[in-house]
C-alpha cells in the first residue's frame, strides 16, 4: 500500500476554515489502465481559491472518492507528476516520465494521485527543466499565449503592433511580456503602485528587464495625460488592438478606452471583484468587441493543441527565453502540517505578494 494525504474540502468557505489535511492508502491492486504518480510540485492559483470559497464558475464534483467521511473535491489544478507506476505493460508511460494533467479540475494538491488512464496525462519532456518550471507551465504561460495569438481579430497581432494589459505583475501578466518580446509585440503593462515610490520603480524595472515596453501604475492609467502619453507611444503602429483585463472595474474601463476603434478587450480575470462596465460610447463609436477567455474551455475542446502549446512553451523555458514567476515555495513533507498548508492557501488572493505559492514535495 502506498499512503498518501491530499488537501480536501467538503464545504464552500475560506480555505482557513474548511481545507483538511486527509491521509489515506492507495491499494497496489489498481485497474490495469490507470498510472500511479507522486507530486513533484503543485501551484496555489487564484482560481483554486475561488473554486474552494465557491465563487468560481464551474462546481467541482464532490466525492467519496479517496475515503473521506463526507464526499469532498482535492483542489489544485495544474502540477507536475512523477510516474511511479505506469500501470499494464502497454502503457505509454514508463517510471520516472514526468506528467501533467490533461484537462483541470484534477486535484493536484497530494502527495500521490491515481490517473485512470495514461490519456488523462500529458507527458512532458523533463530534459533541462525543474519541478517548478514544469508544474506552472500549463496555466499561465497557455493563457498568455493564447490570448496573445487567438483574440486580436482583422488581422492578428503582427510584429511592432501595440497590446495593453492590466494585472501585468500577474504570473499570466508577466508571460504575455516575455511572449510579446520573443513576437515582437509592444506591450503597454498596467501595475498597482506599490507602497514607496522606489518599491513602484524596482517593480517597473523588473517587467522593463523582462521585455514590457511600457509600465504605467493604474493611477498613471487613469489620469489626464495617459491620453498624450499613448497617442505619442502609438504614434506610428496604432493604438492597441488587443486589451488584456485581469482586473475588472475602473482599471477594465481605462484599458478599453486606451484601445483602437474595433479593437477587442479580452477579459480573463477579475481580481477587483468589479465588474466590467462601459461608456456606451465605446461600444456604439468605436464598436468594440469584448470577449472573454477561459484556459479549460480551450484546453478541454482541443487536448492536442493544448500539449503542442504546452511543449512550445517548455521549449522557451529550456532556451533561457521565458522565465520563471517569482514563487514561494511552501515545502509539503510527510509531517507538514496542516495548518502551514491551509495558510499558503488562505494568503493567496491578499496581492503585493513576494510570488505564487507553490506546494512543492
Ligand atoms: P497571480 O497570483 O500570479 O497574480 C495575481 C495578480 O492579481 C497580481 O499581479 C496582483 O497584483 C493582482 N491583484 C490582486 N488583487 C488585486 C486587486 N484587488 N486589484 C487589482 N489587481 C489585483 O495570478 P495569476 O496570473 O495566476 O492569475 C491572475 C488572474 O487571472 C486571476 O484572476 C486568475 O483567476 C486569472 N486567470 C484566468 C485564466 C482563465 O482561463 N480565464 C487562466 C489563468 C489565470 P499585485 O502584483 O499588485 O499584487
Amino acid at each position: 500500500y502506498t499512503q498518501a494525504k491530499s488537501l480536501v474540502f467538503s464545504q464552500y468557505g475560506e480555505p482557513e476554515k474548511v481545507l483538511k489535511l486527509h491521509t489515506h492508502s492507495i491499494s497496489p491492486s489498481l485497474p490495469p489502465s490507470s498510472v500511479l504518480l507522486r507530486t513533484l510540485a503543485a501551484p496555489i492559483n487564484p482560481a483554486d481559491v475561488n473554486t474552494i470559497q465557491g465563487t468560481y464558475g464551474v462546481k467541482p464534483t464532490f466525492s467519496p472518492l479517496i475515503g473521506t467521511s463526507e464526499p469532498s473535491v482535492i483542489p489544485g489544478n495544474e502540477g507536475v507528476f512523477e510516474v511511479v507506476n505506469p500501470g499494464s505493460s502497454s502503457s505509454t508511460l514508463s517510471k520516472g516520465d514526468w506528467v501533467i494533467p490533461a484537462k483541470t479540475g484534477f486535484g493536484t494538491w497530494r502527495t500521490h494521485a491515481v490517473a485512470p488512464s495514461p490519456s488523462s496525462l500529458i507527458k512532458l519532456d523533463r530534459a533541462g527543466l525543474t519541478p517548478l518550471q514544469a508544474a506552472t507551465v500549463s496555466v499561465n504561460p497557455s493563457s498568455a499565449y493564447r490570448m496573445l495569438r487567438d483574440y486580436a481579430a482583422d488581422p492578428p497581432l503582427r510584429e511592432g503592433d501595440w497590446f495593453i494589459q492590466n494585472g501585468a505583475n500577474s504570473g499570466v501578466g508577466r508571460s504575455a511580456i516575455q511572449l510579446a518580446r520573443l513576437w515582437g509585440y509592444r506591450s503597454i503593462n498596467v501595475i498597482r503602485a506599490r507602497s514607496t515610490a522606489a518599491a513602484t520603480e524596482a517593480l517597473r524595472a523588473e517587467l522593463a528587464a523582462l521585455g514590457a515596453t511600457r509600465v504605467v501604475t493604474e493611477d498613471e492609467l487613469q489620469s489626464r495625460a495617459f491620453r498624450a502619453d499613448l497617442a505619442a507611444w502609438t504614434r506610428d503602429a496604432g493604438a492597441p488592438r488587443l486589451g488584456l483585463n485581469c482586473v475588472g472595474g475602473a482599471s477594465a474601463r481605462a484599458l478599453a478606452k486606451a484601445l483602437a476603434p474595433g479593437g477587442t478587450l479580452v477579459t480573463y480575470g477579475g481580481m477587483s471583484r468589479q465588474p466590467v462596465a462601459l461608456p456606451t460610447g465605446l461600444l456604439i463609436f468605436k464598436d468594440l468587441r469584448l470577449r472573454g477567455f477561459w484556459l479549460s474551455r480551450w484546453a478541454d475542446a482541443q487536448p492536442d493543441d493544448k500539449a503542442r502549446t504546452v511543449a512550445e512553451i517548455l521549449d522557451l523555458v529550456r532556451a533561457g527565453k521565458l522565465t520563471d514567476v517569482p514563487v514561494v515555495e511552501v515545502p509539503w513533507e510527510w509531517d507538514t502540517e496542516e495548518g502551514v498548508l491551509r495558510e499558503a492557501v488562505q494568503g493567496t488572493l491578499e496581492g503585493f505578494r513576494q510570488g505564487k505559492g507553490v506546494f512543492v514535495f
